[in-house]
């Protein structure tokens, strides 16, 4: 029976030990972390994926604060508000969630966010203490998904590691967390030539490419694991109901693989949950308490 990499089941078990930190601190007389959430515009995804992370942040102990802005909001006056939160002593963490209206830079506006509240993992200084390979606030999925591997003792070192996608959110920082911890790692992108050829000699592939069903098992080397980051809502020609679908013909290699992330209910949630690590480990770096995180920060 191949391995579920059930990340519904560890991010239970996580934010069991996140609350746990939160008590302790507050015990040791510190105020409870907080997050700001920032929502521009009514894009009924974004609602509900903001939705997700404050109850997340209520189920653990974070006070979350949320800033939902106009549709037409300027970068300068959201360049004010990361502002001042930048210098509120009780904010820990700051998320922008993306993607923002075409008037708004998403970049320029992360750069502005403190490097220190940045639990997106996505300013530039935490992305190049990730090149480094120094320790920091990681970007959420990759993150999930090697703890989701480190749950299953699944090894990367000395592993030939492929990689579906080189985006800034997914694709690129998966590849450094993966070479960081010793994985031989090849990226491929939409330009590459022989996809299959190349993914046939993964024994752990990584599918990050938006695009629904795109592998199956042709792709696949017997006995590889099997990581699907994509996530799409289908809509049934037949009776018009939704479907959520991956990246991956889930049924057509689960018999061929050794390990594979479910979709939903693999790597979803544990974005959600390495937001709330990233935000608690913020909290205690600004409070002076004891990192406790940091092992599940790669
Ligand atoms: P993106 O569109 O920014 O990047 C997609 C990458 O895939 C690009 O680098 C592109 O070159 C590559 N690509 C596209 N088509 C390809 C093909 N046919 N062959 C090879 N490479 C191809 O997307 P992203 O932000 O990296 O997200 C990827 C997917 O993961 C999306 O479905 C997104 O919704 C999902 N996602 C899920 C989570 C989660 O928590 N589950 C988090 C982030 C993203």
């Amino acid at each position: 029976m191949p391995i579920k990499l059930d990340g519904r089941q560890l991010s239970l078990e996580i934010q069991e030990r996140l609350k746990n930190d939160i008590h302790k601190g507050i015990k040791e007389g510190e105020r409870p972390p907080s997050l700001a959430v920032i929502r521009v515009g009514d894009d009924p995804a974004s609602g509900v994926y903001v939705k997700n992370k404050e109850k997340a942040c209520e189920r653990v102990g974070i006070k979350s604060l949320l800033f939902h802005l106009d549709n037409d909001v300027s970068n300068r006056d959201l360049e004010e508000l990361l502002n001042k939160l930048n210098l509120n002593a009780e904010v820990d963490g700051i998320l922008l969630q993306l993607p923002l209206p075409s008037q708004l830079d998403a970049q320029k506006l992360i750069s502005k966010i403190s490097p220190a509240k940045d639990v997106d993992g996505l300013h530039e200084n935490n992305v190049g203490k990730l090149l480094k390979n120094e320790s920091g606030l990681r970007s959420c999925t990759p993150a999930g998904i090697i703890n989701l591997l480190n749950s299953q003792k699944i090894t990367i070192s000395g592993k030939q590691i492929v990689v579906i996608g080189r985006s800034l959110l997914v694709g690129k920082p998966i590849a450094l967390m993966m070479v960081n911890l010793n994985g031989t790692v090849t990226i491929t992108h939409s330009k590459t030539t022989n996809l299959k050829e190349i993914s046939n000699k993964a024994d752990i592939l990584v599918v990050a490419a938006g695009k629904p069903n795109l592998i199956d098992s042709s792709f696949i080397k017997e006995g590889a694991v099997v990581i699907d980051v994509g996530i799409h809502r289908l809509k049934s020609s037949n009776n018009g109901t939704t479907q959520l679908c991956g990246d991956v013909k889930l049924e057509d290699v689960v018999s061929k693989v050794l390990a594979y992330t479910p979709v939903p209910g693999g790597v979803g949630p544990m974005t959600v949950t390495m937001l709330l690590v990233n935000t608690i480990y913020s909290w205690q770096k600004r409070c002076g308490l004891n990192s406790t995180l940091k092992d599940l920060l790669p």
